[in-house]
């Protein structure tokens, strides 16, 4: 009867406050770029699929296979002014890609065009400080 829900990649949870919020400031792991200011995003756990981080090239190769990575674990803000920078990719379809707005590595999030009030940025994806 027991389930056991290990979740591959566990959040450090010195990240998150107490009330679920982020703890620390969001910044590229690239550039220092701050993305977003200590506490203004939501910690949500979330599967979404991120493609491989690189600089500004396509996202898809031309067979339309695409490496990349399935996280779960994410910031989540309601509001795109809520971020100090961001930058986005075209859009793949529905979904919209979040890159640092400086050096434009990325993908370090996600946005879905059906949904304007998730914006989710990836831990893995980012450093905070
Ligand atoms: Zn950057």
């Amino acid at each position: 009867m027991e389930t056991t829900q290990e979740s591959s990649v566990a959040p450090d949870r010195s990240l998150v406050s107490e009330d679920g919020r982020n703890s620390k400031a969001v910044l590229c792991q690239r550039c220092g770029s701050k993305v977003l200011c200590p506490d203004t995003a939501v910690f949500k756990e979330k599967e979404l699929f991120l493609p491989s981080m690189r600089k500004k090239t396509g996202l898809s190769t031309t067979d339309g296979s695409v490496d990349g990575d399935t996280l779960s674990s994410h910031w989540l803000v309601d509001d795109v002014y809520t971020f100090e920078n961001v930058g986005f990719t075209k859009d793949v379809g529905r979904i919209k890609y979040l890159i640092c707005a400086d050096c434009e590595i990325g993908p370090i999030g996600w946005h879905s065009l059906d949904d304007k009030k998730s914006f989710y940025v990836a831990l893995e994806r980012v450093n905070h400080g």
